[in-house]
C-alpha cells in the first residue's frame, strides 16, 4: 500500500468513521439466477470467510453458523479462504454458483476495497446480493505485553520517539486493523513499519509471542487476549468506554478524538441467487442474532447483533451503498491504494 497527503485527507476519514451508522433504508434486490427455492438448502451449505481462522470475522461467522443451520434444517460448513485483505475469498463467492449455497461473510473491507485495490475483480453492489448485517465491532488498541508503553499517552510518546523501530501489525492491506492503524499513524504523525497478516487470527499470535509491537484490532478476539494479561490494551476506538472491558479507556479520553473506528460485518449470496433464498437465509440470520446464546457470546466480546430489521438485504444494501461511496471519497482523498 502506498499512501500520500494522508494526513489532511485521513483526519476526514475519522470524522467520516464517527458519522458512520447503522440505518435501515428500503432498495431492492435483484435476483433471478439458478438453485431450486423450494428445496433449499437440501445439502450443506458453506459461509467463506475471507480471513484466517481465529479472527474475528470468523468468530462472528461460528457463533452464528449453527444457530442458523438450525433454523435452516442444513449443516453449515465454515471455510477460510484469506489473503489480501479479504479480496480473494471475496472474489471466489463472487464466482460462485448463485444457488445459496456458498455465502460470504465479510466486513467493512467489502466497502473499502473497490476504492483501494486497482484490479479487484468484482463489484460488491453488482456481484453480490446482500443477506443482512451482522453486528458493528469496536476495535482496540493492543501490544505485546512486555512493550515498554504503560498507557495510550506513553504509546504516542513512545511511537514518535521509536518510530523507525516500531512494528506495526495488521490483518492484510484494506483490512480493518489496517485502516485502523493509518488513522493512528496519521493522528500522530508517524510513518510506522507495518507487518501484514492474512487475518487478525496469526498476527495476535504473533503479538502474543512478542514478534510484533503493537496492533489495533476488534474486540472479538482481543478480549480473551486482554483479559487473561497476554496483551497489554492501551484504548478502545469506540466514542464511549466498551461494557466488556469497562477500564480500558477510549481513545479520546486519551487524547486521541480523531482516532474511531468500528467495524460493521454482513452476510451475502453471489448476485442473481433467487429472492426466496436469499430471504430464507436473512430468516436464519435473524433467527440466529435473536439467539441468547450468540447474545451473551457477543457481550462479553464487546458487542451486540444488529437489530431485525438491520438483518435485512434492504437494509444491508443501503448500508453497503452508503458506506462504498463515504470510502471511495475518503480513500481517493487520502491518495492510499493497495499495490
Ligand atoms: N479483524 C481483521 C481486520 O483487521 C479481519 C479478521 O481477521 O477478521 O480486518
Amino acid at each position: 500500500m502506498r499512501t500520500t497527503s494522508r494526513h489532511r485527507s485521513l483526519t476526514r476519514m475519522v470524522a467520516a468513521i464517527g458519522a458512520v451508522s447503522l440505518v435501515a433504508a428500503c432498495s431492492g434486490t435483484g435476483g433471478t439466477g439458478g438453485g431450486d427455492a423450494t428445496s433449499y438448502p437440501d445439502k450443506n451449505i458453506t459461509i467463506v470467510v475471507p480471513f484466517s481462522a481465529g479472527g474475528p470475522t470468523d468468530t462472528v461467522t461460528r457463533m452464528l453458523a449453527e444457530p442458523m443451520a438450525k433454523k435452516l434444517g442444513a449443516k453449515i460448513v465454515v471455510q477460510n479462504v484469506e489473503g489480501a485483505g479479504g479480496t480473494i475469498g471475496a472474489g471466489e463467492v463472487a464466482r460462485a454458483d448463485a444457488d445459496g449455497y456458498t455465502v460470504l461473510m465479510h466486513h467493512i473491507g467489502m466497502s473499502t476495497a473497490p476504492a483501494l485495490y486497482k484490479k479487484l475483480g468484482y463489484e460488491p453492489t453488482k456481484d453480490f446480493e446482500p443477506v443482512g448485517l451482522v453486528t458493528e465491532v469496536p476495535m482496540t488498541v493492543v501490544a505485546r505485553k512486555d512493550f515498554a508503553p504503560a498507557t495510550f499517552q506513553d504509546l504516542v510518546t513512545h511511537v514518535k520517539a521509536n518510530a523507525n523501530r516500531v512494528t506495526l501489525a495488521n490483518a492484510g492491506i484494506g483490512a480493518a486493523s489496517h485502516l485502523c492503524g493509518l488513522l493512528f499513524q496519521d493522528a500522530v504523525g508517524v510513518k510506522l513499519q507495518e507487518v501484514p497478516y492474512e487475518g487478525t487470527g496469526p498476527a495476535l499470535t504473533d503479538l502474543v509471542g512478542g514478534q510484533v509491537d503493537f496492533m489495533c484490532d476488534q474486540t472479538t478476539n482481543t478480549s480473551g487476549q486482554i483479559s487473561s494479561g497476554k496483551v497489554k490494551a492501551y484504548a478502545v476506538t469506540t466514542p464511549e468506554r466498551v461494557k466488556s472491558l469497562p477500564d480500558l479507556p477510549t481513545t479520546a479520553e486519551s487524547g486521541l478524538p480523531q482516532l474511531q473506528v468500528s467495524v460493521w460485518h454482513g452476510l451475502y449470496v453471489p448476485a442473481g441467487t433467487p429472492q426466496e433464498i436469499v430471504q430464507k437465509l436473512s430468516d436464519a440470520l435473524k433467527a440466529a442474532l435473536a439467539d441468547q446464546g450468540v447474545i451473551d457470546q457477543m457481550a462479553k466480546l464487546g458487542t451486540t447483533p444488529v437489530q431485525a430489521a438491520d438483518a435485512t438485504p434492504q437494509a444491508h444494501r443501503a448500508h453497503l451503498e452508503e458506506q462504498l461511496g463515504t470510502w471511495a471519497k475518503i480513500i481517493a482523498d487520502a491518495g492510499v491504494e493497495a499495490s
